[in-house]
């Protein structure tokens, strides 16, 4: 039974199948000799991050693929219903990253409260008279406890993001399509507190808020969930950051309420156009960005091989104790 990673798994995932009598290839095969590597490799089945597109016209031509495992949330490289129709397996990890993009987010929030990003990017070049510059610059940060948190889309990881944020003694708000009362659980030194969060409306939660973090999916119809008019109705120096999805938030939109002072600071791990994204937001003073590097841990990409693997075994039928 031999799998093949396309875009790579964990050490983790790979013990567990090797274990389970797997045999597993992580030589990636470009998308012009995929079917082709496919069938050739005598494959069970394809594990693909976001990179691989498994589409309608390879599952046609691979009739030995009884599994598509995606390693992540998002499934819009996958033909998933066509993939279901003909009977194969599809599956995801959609909770083994939450904690770590959580844990990014609270990250740049920290950071921009500070300007910590853009004073790494400038401290290099101080001498004795710009150092005192740069400390007068960036003097002038704010503290996050106290703080108020408004989370737009309370799924998997707005809900982890205000654990983290409820430890840090942030106030949080929360606003989402479909709200659940099920409270969020603090763990802190061994014990578990439920803490239960208001969800309040969009409007409410734009108006009010000190800090606003997005997490919901991209848009059916791509568009921004917020564009001009809902920055416009921001409280003055507002600290705002995007781990969702490029396009989620307006980039013009945002460039231009950070020029008008309305947006202190924002964040962005997740571009329009990645992976080249608009230079303007890129060497911004007052954007922290990343990579879109979100659920990219170690723990998070052990989680993910590990229940990838589990979802392989379970498909396969293979009885390990
Ligand atoms: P989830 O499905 O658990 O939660 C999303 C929530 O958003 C749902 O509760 C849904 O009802 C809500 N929602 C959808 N549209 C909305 C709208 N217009 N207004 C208000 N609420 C809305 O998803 P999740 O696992 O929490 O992931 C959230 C986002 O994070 C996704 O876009 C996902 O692709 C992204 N993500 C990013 C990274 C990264 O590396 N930065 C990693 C994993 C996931």
């Amino acid at each position: 039974m031999k799998v093949l990673a396309n875009d790579g798994i964990s050490k983790a995932g790979i013990a567990r199948l090797e274990q389970a009598g797997f045999i597993v290839d992580t030589n990636k095969i470009e998308p012009e000799n995929l079917i082709e590597g496919f069938n050739a490799g005598g494959y069970c089945g394809i594990l693909v991050r976001s990179a691989t597109q498994v589409r309608k016209e390879m599952i046609d031509a691979c009739p030995g693929m009884k599994f598509i495992g995606r390693g992540g949330v998002g499934m819009d490289n996958i033909d998933v219903d066509y993939a279901r129709s003909q009977g194969i397996d599809v599956f995801n990890t959609p909770a083994a990253s939450s904690q770590s993009v959580a844990e990014l987010v609270m990250g740049h929030f920290f950071s921009i409260a500070r300007g910590l990003h853009d004073a790494n990017r400038r401290m290099g070049d101080a001498d004795g008279a710009g150092f005192g510059a740069l400390k007068k610059k960036f003097g002038k940060g704010v503290e996050l406890r106290g703080k108020k948190l408004g989370i737009i889309g309370f799924g998997r990881i707005g809900r982890s993001t205000a654990s983290y944020a409820l430890g840090c003694g942030m106030d949080v708000c929360a606003y989402d399509l479909h709200p659940s009362d099920e409270p969020v659980e603090v763990c802190v030194a061994g014990q578990t507190l439920e803490i239960n969060i208001p969800f309040v409306d969009m409007a409410e939660l734009i108006r009010t808020c000190d800090c606003i973090s997005i997490h919901v999916p991209k848009q059916k119809d791509g568009s921004a969930v917020l564009g001009a008019a809902e920055m416009a109705s921001m409280k003055d120096g507002v600290l705002l950051v995007n781990a969702a999805r490029g396009g989620v938030i307006d980039e013009a939109a945002l460039l231009s309420a950070l020029e008008g002072g309305k947006v202190a600071y924002a964040a962005l791990d997740v571009f329009d156009n990645e992976p080249t994204p608009n230079k303007a937001l890129l060497t911004h003073d007052r954007i922290s960005v990343s990579p879109h590097i979100g659920a990219a841990t170690g723990e998070a990409q052990d989680r993910i091989g590990t229940e990838l693997a589990e979802n392989i075994i379970r498909v396969m039928g293979v009885n390990v104790s």
